[in-house]
This record gives C-alpha cells, sequence and structure tokens, in this order.
C-alpha cells in the first residue's frame, strides 16, 4: 500500500535497522525499544492486521514464527525467555495499520500488560 509506514519499509523507501529479510518477510529493530531487544517481524504484503488476514496467507503466519525463533535464538533469548505479541486494532494498542508481530526481550516481562 502506498501510504503505509511498514510497506515503504519494506520497499526500502525509509530506513530501518534490518536485521533479518527474505522474498516475503523482513525484520527490524523498533524506532523506540521498550526492551533491550525490541525487534519487529512484518510480512512485505500489506496486510492490516489479524482481523484482515485471509486464508491464503496463513502460512505467512507460520514463516514469521519460524524467523522470530530464529532471531530469538541469535539474540541469545531462548535460555531466559522473550515475548511475542501482536497489537490488533483500536482496542489492541495497534498503532501502525500494517500487521507485525513485536520480539521482546532482554529484560523480565510483566503481566497483566497495560
Ligand atoms: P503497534 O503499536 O502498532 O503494535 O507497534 C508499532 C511499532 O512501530 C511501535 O513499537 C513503534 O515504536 C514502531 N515504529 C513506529 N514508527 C516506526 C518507524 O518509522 N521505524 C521503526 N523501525 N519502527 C517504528
Ligand atoms: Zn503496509
Amino acid at each position: 500500500m502506498s501510504d503505509c509506514l511498514f510497506c515503504k519499509i519494506a520497499q526500502k523507501e525509509i530506513p530501518a535497522q534490518v536485521v533479518y529479510e527474505d522474498e516475503k518477510v523482513m525484520a527490524f529493530n523498533d524506532i523506540n525499544p521498550q526492551a533491550p531487544v525490541h525487534i519487529l517481524v512484518i510480512p512485505k504484503k500489506h496486510i492490516t492486521d489479524l482481523v484482515n488476514l485471509e486464508e491464503n496467507d496463513l502460512s505467512l503466519i507460520a514463516e514469521i514464527f519460524k524467523i522470530i525463533k530464529q532471531i530469538a535464538g541469535e539474540k541469545g533469548l531462548d535460555q531466559e525467555g522473550y515475548r511475542v505479541v501482536n497489537n490488533c486494532g483500536e482496542k489492541g494498542g495497534q498503532t501502525v495499520p500494517h500487521l507485525h508481530f513485536h520480539l521482546l526481550g532482554g529484560r523480565q516481562m510483566n503481566w497483566p500488560p497495560g
């Protein structure tokens, strides 16, 4: 989508600190990190949120979680644990309307979230 921030990052029109990239998926550091490791993992294809995820694109979610697991291992988080978050829609606290998963780690996480 032409006016979408994360589509622009995926197309390299806006710079980001990319930590992983393949044909379908990109992972980059969050600009406002909430933990020592805070990485956003997105499909390059524009999907607004989980509500708008179609059956045909379900395999992308498996791919994204495979990459999250891989990056968490590379960052040394797999022994101590980490958190994966998807904010969906207004009450879910989503601020960028392009599907993304937060990988957060390197500090103790609390529950319930705010
Ligand atoms: P949401 O609130 O939609 O779940 O998460 C959006 C995330 O995108 C936030 O954590 C925010 O800091 C991050 N973000 C917003 N704009 C940019 C940007 O231009 N570059 C990067 N790398 N992250 C961004
Ligand atoms: Zn987009």
